[in-house]
C-alpha cells in the first residue's frame, strides 16, 4: 500500500528544471512539521508547511492509497500522455524509498524515458536501490526559519549518501528576508556544505512564500546574495501563476 496526497500534471515552478511540464505524484507523510513556514490549511489549526495536507497524517483520511504499482501508474499516465518530467514529491519521498509499488513505478517511468526528479528534505538515510541511482534530486535541506530543532533536519550521513549515489543533485535552499539581513541565511548554508564531501552540486536560493507580494519582498534581499555568493536564484512560478492553490 502507498499512500499518495495528490497527483497533478503542471509546469515546475521552482529549481533546476523550472517551467518543464511535470507529473506530479505527492506522496503522504513527512518526518518533519516545519511550523516556522507559518501556513494553516484551509482554516484549521495546524501550523506547517504549503504541502501541510501531504506532510500531517492527520490528513491522510484525504489521501489515496494504491494497492499496486499498475493502479499507480495507470494513474499517473491518466493526467498526461506527454514523455513529461515526472516529480516524487511530499511531504517525504524518502520515507517511502523501500515500497514495491512506488519502486517499481518509478522503473516502469524510466524505462519509458522519462525524466523521474524527488524533492527531499535530505533528512532520512535510505538504501539505495538500483532504481533510486537514475534519480534527479533536489535537496530542500531546512534551515533555522523551519523551527525544526537542528538534529532533527540535519543529517550529513543522509546528505551524503544521496550526493555519492543519485544521477544528480541539487540544493534547494528556502530563504526569507530576515534570515537574508541578519547573515544566518549564508552562515548556515556555508556550514553545511562545508562539512559534505560535494560534486560540483549547483545551489539554489528560493523566496519563502505563499503570495507575490511574499516572493517579491523575499527575492529583494535573496539576489545580491546570489551574486555574493555564486548561488543561483529560483522563483516559485506556480504561486505568479495560479496563487496558493493546490493540484497545480
Ligand atoms: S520537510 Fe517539506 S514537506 Fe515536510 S513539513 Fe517541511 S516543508 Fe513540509
Amino acid at each position: 500500500m502507498l499512500g499518495i496526497s495528490e497527483i497533478f500534471y503542471s509546469l515546475q515552478g521552482e529549481g533546476e528544471f523550472i517551467g518543464t511540464p511535470s507529473i506530479f505524484v505527492r506522496l503522504g507523510g513527512c518526518n518533519l512539521k516545519c511550523t516556522g513556514f507559518g501556513n494553516r490549511y484551509e482554516g484549521s489549526n495546524i501550523i506547517g508547511c504549503d504541502s501541510i495536507y501531504a506532510a500531517n497524517a492527520k490528513f491522510s483520511k484525504e489521501w489515496i492509497f494504491f494497492q499496486n504499482s499498475q493502479e499507480l501508474i495507470s494513474s499517473i499516465q491518466s493526467f498526461s500522455t506527454l514523455k513529461s518530467d515526472i516529480v516524487i514529491t511530499g511531504g517525504e519521498p524518502t520515507l517511502q524509498f523501500k515500497n514495491p509499488i512506488l519502486l517499481q513505478s518509478i522503473a516502469y517511468f524510466l524505462k519509458e524515458g522519462h525524466r523521474v526528479c524527488v524533492e527531499s528534505n535530505g533528512s532520512i538515510k535510505f538504501i539505495f536501490d538500483e532504481v533510486l541511482k537514475e534519480l534527479y534530486f533536489t535537496l530542500s535541506v531546512k534551515l533555522s526559519n523551519s523551527a525544526e530543532p537542528f538534529e532533527k533536519r540535519i543529517n550529513i550521513q543522509a546528505i551524503q549518501n544521496i550526493i555519492d549515489n543519485a544521477k544528480s543533485v541539487v540544493f534547494k535552499f528556502v530563504l526569507n528576508a530576515q534570515m537574508c539581513e541578519d547573515g544566518s541565511a549564508i552562515r548556515e548554508i556555508k556550514d553545511l556544505l562545508s562539512k559534505l564531501k560535494l560534486k560540483n552540486n549547483r545551489v539554489y536560493l528560493m523566496p519563502q512564500g505563499v503570495s507575490v507580494a511574499e516572493l517579491d519582498k523575499n527575492i529583494e534581499k535573496i539576489y545580491p546574495l546570489c551574486l555574493q555568493e555564486g548561488f543561483s536564484l529560483t522563483d516559485r512560478i506556480h504561486i505568479r501563476i495560479w496563487g496558493d492553490k493546490r493540484g497545480v
